[in-house]
């Protein structure tokens, strides 16, 4: 039971899009919060500037915003009483928390140069800057203090880094991995605070804005567990209360063996980032689920999957069902295939279960960008109805429907040869006053009349149906031919038949 009011965040750094292992990150973040009637804070961590990439922030606003993930405290999610939200404005509150850490003995100030760390490194195979190794150093734990004044008054280049005591026992208390125990003396030194850009590092401004915004629970990926114990160090260097710690299983390749990365996205076909990303510096695109025609409640559904289940064999939930199933405590330690193949098939039950009209209200776009305006009077609702259920997403109805939007020009030729006989042309001019005489063009009334006359005439049914449809789709796909004829309606058919005759009879 937890009784606090439980304030999670998600914490990206905008060094580019957003990995799908992100988005699964903050949804848990999310579910959680919302379990518990707490908040989900977005705090964007961009104390590194060599790596900020323009755009990024806003990706991931967007990203989130499409998926119906909402934050109700930080950056793009309007004021909240911990502002700013985006670590680069926060930079004069770091700077105390450096203070005291230095004042209290629990960091020290370093003054090695890059080349001389290097030097260090070439030299000493292993080298860490640690306990057993900072003696050695230029720091303010072995040069004078009058030297170490005069070094900071002249505006030398120093870092900050963590004293950390060596051969201590560290416990981190992960929900979902137990304790984890390392001992300190495999930790370094890490930096952190640099005068350079005047800014924290990862690690102290995570710790300071966790602890300044009452942050109840950490869940983040399982790439964030080495740094854990350093940050419990952290905690106990400023005599703060910790948070929970939750490190999330890793989302691996299709096949098992390793990290998921972009290229086996771009490997298998199927995209590792939530919207379409252009990188600024080289203008490459990198596909989206939502460009790929995913819908949003899909991929939320799909991605609480992986690495987390309801117990029970349920495995299409709704948000809300997902916000009142979810257990931190039962998720996977063990890393989470993405099946993909799997995502394409929750795609697939969310199409089914939207309503055509919904469904034409996202389809309607994808037609006019091949055939301008959809006339008034297109049937939109009832094509998709014929075809929603030969699709995985919503692109594919345009590849499914594509007849009924644009005449055949070109005929299959395998339809052609295996279907097309001598007296084809003939039979279907027939077939053209029967049609003409239906008075109710609907499926059931033609389809009664034709039927009648093809028995009448002892004509070979699979040869005039498979002709037909060659003459209205194009080739030998297609739902059902009388849906076909219902929705092209009589003129449209007789036109479409007579094209097929006068091209075959050239
Ligand atoms: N800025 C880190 C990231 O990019 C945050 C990790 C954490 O949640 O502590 O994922």
């Amino acid at each position: 039971m937890i009784n606090q009011q439980v304030r999670v965040r998600f914490a990206p750094s905008p060094t580019g899009p957003l990995h799908i292992g992100g988005v699964r990150t903050a949804l848990y973040n999310y579910l959680f919060a919302k379990q518990h009637h707490g908040d989900f804070i977005l705090r964007i961590e961009d104390t590194d500037s060599h790596r900020f990439v323009p755009g990024a922030e806003a990706y991931i606003i967007e990203a989130f915003r499409w998926l119906g993930i909402r934050f109700d405290e930080g950056v793009g999610a309007g004021e909240g009483k911990f502002a700013p939200y985006r670590q680069s404005e926060r930079k004069e509150i770091y700077k105390q928390y450096v203070r005291q850490l230095l004042d209290s003995g629990k960091a020290y100030y370093a003054f090695d140069t890059p080349e001389e760390l290097e030097k260090r490194r070439a030299e000493t195979p292993n080298f860490q800057y640690d306990a057993a190794t900072r003696s050695t150093m230029k720091n303010s734990l072995t040069l004078p203090s009058d030297e170490v004044n005069a070094r900071l008054t002249k505006g030398e280049n120093y870092v900050v880094r963590i004293k950390i005591e060596a051969d201590e026992e560290i416990v981190v208390r992960d929900l979902i991995r137990g304790e984890v125990r390392i001992n300190s003396s495999v930790l370094d030194d890490k930096v952190l605070w640099k005068s350079a850009d005047e800014l924290p590092t990862y690690h102290l401004a995570n710790i300071v804005d966790d602890h300044l915004m009452a942050i109840t629970h950490v869940i983040r990926g399982e790439e964030w567990l080495p740094s854990a114990p350093l940050h419990v160090l952290l905690y106990r260097a400023f005599s703060w209360e910790q948070p929970q710690f939750a490190h999330l299983p890793l989302l691996l390749k299709p096949e098992g063996n390793g990290k998921l990365s972009k290229r086996d996205g771009d490997r298998l076909g199927f995209p590792v980032f939530p919207l379409q990303w252009q990188d600024p510096h080289t203008g490459e695109i990198s596909s989206g689920y939502r460009e790929k025609g995913y819908l949003p409640e899909a991929v939320v559904n799909f991605l609480a999957l992986l690495g987390w289940n309801p117990g029970d064999d349920r495995e299409l939930l709704t948000m809300p069902e997902l916000i009142a199933a979810f257990d931190l405590e039962k998720c996977s330690k063990s890393g989470a295939k993405f099946d993909y193949k799997k995502g394409e098939w929750f795609n697939h039950q969310y199409i089914q279960a939207k309503s055509d009209e919904d469904l034409a209200q996202l389809f309607r776009p994808i037609v006019e960008s091949h055939i301008g305006t959809v006339p008034p009077d297109c049937p939109l609702t009832k094509i998709i109805g014929l075809v929603k259920e030969r699709v995985n997403f919503i692109s594919e109805l345009w590849e499914q429907s594509t007849f009924f939007f644009v005449a055949p020009t070109v005929y299959d030729e395998k339809t052609v040869r295996k279907r097309w006989k001598e007296d084809s042309a003939q039979q279907l001019t027939e077939l053209i006053s029967v049609l003409e005489s239906v008075a109710d063009f609907r499926a059931k009334p033609t389809e009664d009349l034709v039927m009648a006359w093809l028995e009448s005439k002892g004509y070979h049914l699979g040869n005039v149906m498979n002709v037909l449809r060659l003459a209205l789709v194009g080739e030998s796909k297609g739902p059902h031919i009388f849906d076909i004829t219902e929705l092209l309606g009589k003129t449209e058919v007789v036109r479409r038949i007579r094209n097929l005759i006068a091209t075959m009879t050239e």
